[in-house]
């Protein structure tokens, strides 16, 4: 009797799965496979009355409900995983793969918060790839993707520690955010994010590999109610700035101030 009674729950998930894919075919299919199963186990159309007796309604409207619950399952199921996917998708880049400018957003805030609650320093960083313009004019939009990529991860793989987050701000420009690092290590990590694009050795067909660097502005700082995302972006990338126009393919720290808002450091922002 517990073999009947599992294959009828089996063939109910299955006509359930069969329902929720929403295809003909393959409920037909799956009742064939299932005649089949019976045949080869003991249980034979010949005997299937006897067992049935009066209870042949009540056996299908439960395996109606088995299947309908199913079919409810497998839709939600789907829902569910598709809204994750939608949810990571919206947050990362699709380029590089690492989160995007409305992460950033959503998760500057956060760790300013966390940081002041600590009263530890934090760090932010704002890189930008040196004349990429050239390089993609030079290699082709496509090794520039290619490049991207290449200094996405380099970058990234300097960025270790759980809390670190790093994104691409947009374009060939990129913003870390480090929690718990103060200038000293701030300066130490931006040197070894220079190495590692300095160390990056591209394939582009035709051309021996071409050399990439990036200039940095870093500004590090103990959080204070006052201290505001822009003005920390703001100033790390007036930094960025003074770096391209000491000769790029360098690091230079923001001198901090608090506020007020945008006096952070002072530097000229016209571009080399
Ligand atoms: P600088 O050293 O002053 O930063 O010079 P630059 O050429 O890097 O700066 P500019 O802002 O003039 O040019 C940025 C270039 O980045 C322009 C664009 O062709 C390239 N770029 C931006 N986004 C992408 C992308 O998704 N793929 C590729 N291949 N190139 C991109
Ligand atoms: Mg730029
Ligand atoms: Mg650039």
């Amino acid at each position: 009797m517990t073999l009947y009674a599992i294959t009828l729950l089996i063939w109910s998930v299955g006509t359930g799965f069969a329902l929720y894919q929403n295809w003909l075919v393959r409920m037909v299919d799956h009742t064939a496979c299932t005649l089949a199963y019976l045949n080869a186990t003991t249980i034979t159309p010949a005997i299937w009355p006897s067992l049935l007796k009066g209870n042949l309604f009540l056996l299908a409207y439960a395996c109606a409900g088995v299947s309908v619950v199913s079919a409810m399952f497998f839709y939600l199921y789907r829902l569910s995983h598709q809204l994750i996917n939608a949810q990571t998708d919206s947050r990362h880049d699709t380029l590089t793969g690492l989160h995007n400018r409305r992460a950033l957003d959503e998760q500057l805030p956060l760790l300013l918060r966390h940081s002041q609650r600590e009263q530890s320093p934090l760090t932010l960083l704002f890189i930008d790839i040196d004349h990429f313009r050239l390089f993609n004019e030079r290699y082709g939009h496509e090794s520039g993707d290619v490049a991207l990529q290449a200094v996405a991860e380099a970058l990234a793989s300097v960025c270790q520690r759980p809390r670190d987050f790093i994104c691409r701000w947009g374009g060939e420009e990129f913003v870390a955010v480090l929690p718990q690092t103060d200038s000293q290590a701030a300066e130490e990590l931006a040197q070894r994010m220079l190495q590692s694009v300095r160390d990056l050795r591209l394939h582009v067909a035709g051309h021996s590999s071409p050399q990439l660097t990036i200039s940095i502005g870093h500004i590090t700082t103990t959080i204070s109610p006052h201290t505001h995302n822009e003005d920390l972006i703001g100033a790390a990338d007036q930094a960025m700035l003074q770096a391209k126009h000491r000769g790029r393919n360098q690091s230079v720290m923001a001198q901090t101030a608090t506020h007020p808002r945008n006096t952070l450091i002072t530097c000229d922002r016209e571009k080399t």
